[in-house]
Parts: C-alpha cells; sequence; structure tokens
C-alpha cells in the first residue's frame, strides 16, 4: 500500500508545489493588498506546508513524534482549514459571521495546548461544512468562476478524506491523492482570481449604460495612437457628438427612455465606425470617435454618414416617434500638438455646429482654431 520512496517523492513535490503557490500569492497580495483572496490562497499554501513538512519528522520517528511536531501538525491542518473558509468568503467579497470567526480562534488555543482534540475535530469538521454550504451557495448565485472554485473545492475534500481513509486502511487510494487535490484547488481559485480582476479592470474602463468605453478607457487606447502619430505622417481626426436637444427627450418622455436612446444610438455608432476606431462615452450625451489613419475628408464623410443615420433613426414610446438629431465636431490631430487640443479643437467645432442650427457636421481647421469656445457646450 504505501511505498516509502513513493510517498516521500510525493512529499516532495507536495512541499515543491505548496512552497511555490505560497510564494507566489503572497507576493500577488504584496502588491494589491486590497485583495484578501490572495493572502487566504498564500495561508492555505503555507498550511499545507506546515502539514506536510511536520508529517515527514512525524512518519520518521515510531513513538508517533516530537509533540512539538505533532502540535505543528494539528496547527497546519487546522490552518488549512480556516485559511480555506476565509478564501472562499473572500472570494464572495463578505465576511464570515462573528460565531464561526469566534470558532476559528478558539482552534488555536485547542491546538497550542493540545486540550481536546474531540473538540477540535468537531470544530474543523463545523468550519468545513461552512466553507462547503457557501461555496455551494456562491456558485448557485455566481457564475462560472464561483462554480470552478467549488469543483476545486470538491476535489481538494475527496483527495483528503480518502487519504485519510487510506491512513485507517478503509480505502487503498495512490499517495498523490492530497497533492493533486491541493494542485487543482490552487488552480481553480487562481483562475477564478485572475478573471475576476479582468473583470473589474474591464469595468474600470466600460460605460455600464451603452457598453462603450469611458473616458479614461478612452484616453488609455488613444494613447498608442497619438504616439504613432507623433512619429509618423499618419494622421487621426476625432469627432466630438453631441444630442441635440436631449433634456427635452427626458423632460417629455421620462429618463429611462432617454436611456434607451442613449442606448440605440451607441449601437448605430458601434456599427457605423470600423474596428480601430475607439468609440467613448466622453460623458452625459457627449460621445466622442478618434479615427486612426484618417484625415479632414475621411472624418467628415463618417461624421454625415452618423449624423444622417441618426437622424433616421425610429425610437417609438408607444404610438409617438422620439425624434433625436445629433450634432457633431470634427478636428484633424496636427503633428506636435497635444491630444487635448485636439480634442478642444473638436469641442469648438461642435460648438460650431450647435450655435448654427444643430443637426450639422462642422470641422474645425488647425489654423482655425480661434474661438475658445469649447467650454461653453458643457
Ligand atoms: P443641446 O442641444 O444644447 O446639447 O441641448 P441638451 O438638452 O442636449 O443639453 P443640456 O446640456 O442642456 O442637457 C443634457 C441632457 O442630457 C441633460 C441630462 O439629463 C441628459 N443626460 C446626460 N446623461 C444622461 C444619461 O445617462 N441618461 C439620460 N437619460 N439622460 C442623460
Ligand atoms: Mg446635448
Ligand atoms: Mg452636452
Amino acid at each position: 500500500m504505501l511505498n516509502p520512496m513513493w510517498k516521500a517523492y510525493m512529499d516532495g513535490v507536495g512541499a515543491g508545489v505548496f512552497l511555490i503557490f505560497f510564494a507566489s500569492r503572497l507576493d500577488i497580495w504584496r502588491h494589491k493588498p486590497e485583495r484578501l483572496a490572495n493572502l487566504w490562497l498564500a495561508a492555505v499554501a503555507f498550511s499545507a506546508l506546515m502539514v506536510n513538512f511536520t508529517a515527514v519528522f512525524i512518519k520518521a520517528t515510531d513513538g508517533g513524534g516530537h509533540p512539538i511536531f505533532v502540535m505543528l501538525n494539528l496547527m497546519g491542518a487546522a490552518g488549512v482549514v480556516v485559511s480555506l473558509l476565509e478564501l472562499v468568503f473572500s472570494l464572495a467579497e463578505t465576511s464570515p459571521p462573528r460565531l464561526i470567526r469566534s470558532l476559528e480562534f478558539l482552534l488555536l488555543p485547542l491546538t497550542v495546548l493540545r486540550i481536546s482534540q474531540n473538540a477540535v475535530m468537531i470544530i474543523v469538521a463545523l468550519l468545513l461544512l461552512v466553507t462547503l454550504f457557501k461555496a455551494v451557495k456562491s456558485a448557485s448565485q455566481g457564475n462560472a468562476d464561483a462554480r470552478g472554485v467549488l469543483l476545486g473545492l470538491a476535489v481538494l475534500l475527496i483527495c483528503l478524506v480518502s487519504d485519510i481513509a487510506d491512513e485507517l486502511h478503509l480505502v487503498n487510494v495512490p499517495n498523490f491523492f492530497p497533492v493533486l487535490g491541493f494542485i487543482v484547488f490552487f488552480l481553480s481559485v487562481t483562475h477564478a482570481i485572475n478573471s475576476h480582476l479582468a473583470r473589474e479592470e474591464s469595468a474600470a474602463r466600460t460605460d455600464p449604460l451603452t457598453g462603450l468605453l469611458n473616458r479614461r478607457g478612452f484616453l488609455e487606447l488613444s494613447r498608442l495612437v497619438v504616439s504613432i502619430a507623433e512619429r509618423s505622417a499618419r494622421s487621426f481626426s476625432i469627432i466630438m457628438i453631441d444630442l441635440d436637444h436631449f433634456k427635452r427627450v427626458n423632460d417629455k418622455f421620462g429618463h429611462a427612455m432617454g436611456d434607451r436612446v442613449l442606448q440605440e444610438i451607441a449601437s448605430i455608432l458601434l456599427r457605423g465606425v470600423r474596428d480601430q476606431d475607439i468609440l467613448a462615452r466622453w460623458g452625459g450625451e457627449e460621445i466622442i470617435v478618434l479615427l486612426p489613419d484618417t484625415g479632414e475628408n475621411g472624418a467628415n464623410a463618417l461624421g454625415e454618414k452618423i449624423r444622417s443615420s441618426v437622424e433616421e433613426l425610429e425610437t417609438w414610446h408607444g404610438e409617438t416617434r422620439i425624434c433625436v438629431t445629433l450634432s457633431l465636431g470634427i478636428s484633424e490631430y496636427h503633428r506636435g500638438e497635444p491630444l487635448t487640443d485636439t480634442i478642444q479643437r473638436a469641442d469648438n467645432a461642435l460648438y460650431r455646429a450647435k450655435s448654427s442650427g444643430r443637426n450639422r457636421v462642422e470641422y474645425l481647421a488647425f489654423t482655425d482654431d480661434t474661438t475658445g469656445t469649447g467650454d461653453l457646450i458643457k
């Protein structure tokens, strides 16, 4: 059943795996301390390492091992359970109830002083049940990541329980089960943490109403286009778009209807631009488009196409058709100027479009930029 060589080899592999996960997750947590899940994952790995390490010394001595190793082994096992629980709660962005926290703290004196093995077993079993319950609850309400964590946790628990049953000579399972369980668990949690981070980062650059980029996302993406334009003869244009008399739409049909109109316009714009164009909600009812490799003529043609397609847009409120029009201001990048100047010029062109009757496209060339009235349209 237990081949000592094979067992020692698996202990070594386990120690390596736990050490790698402990060090890498601790390092990530040091750089992003608000992401507690990384700390708890490091704590799971550290506790598993403690169990793994002390078990070697305990097994090496026939009389059950030195009391200090037995105590550290027990503490490690309790540490795995406590950190698993905290990890599952922190992934769900909540904290465990106060009673559960008290039980976690109770484990420390119980294991250090080795007061009552039965009490430790009962608390550990209870904490594991709470962890499983929370993981199942998160998976049933949450996304694919929460289900992945639950699956990883289930694999880990099955591997650990079958290893214990093996030690009690109840079943016969391969020695690599506990390490395999931890590897599956670490990978599923790492995947959940990473995709949660990716979702958060994309949300920070996206406008929730229209799904377009927000101002921050726009400025980040446009940086590359500007630096290419600075170093080459490739220019770009900016179109600043503002809905005409949009306040009236809200006042007449309600804010929710206004929101729907904004969404429809955003999808018309998305369909109308090329993949490389950068489209963003600049603020309120203003939308900005950056057109790489496009000069005055191309930008004016696109601006006119957008203007007429929104003019023809049919949005219905019951029997009433809601008519919306756009005013558009266009500018072309002038080599050497900061992006904010190009945007300001498009803003000034937009002001011209507004003051000369709305529902029109205006272009403002670099040399024409003397009005400085961009702020007035805000
Ligand atoms: P103008 O033609 O001069 O641009 O007139 P306007 O009414 O569009 O401009 P104004 O700046 O007076 O009003 C902008 C309106 O846009 C008021 C504001 O409630 C509305 N608005 C801004 N953001 C949103 C939004 O997210 N949803 C809705 N429904 N309305 C919005
Ligand atoms: Mg407006
Ligand atoms: Mg406006």
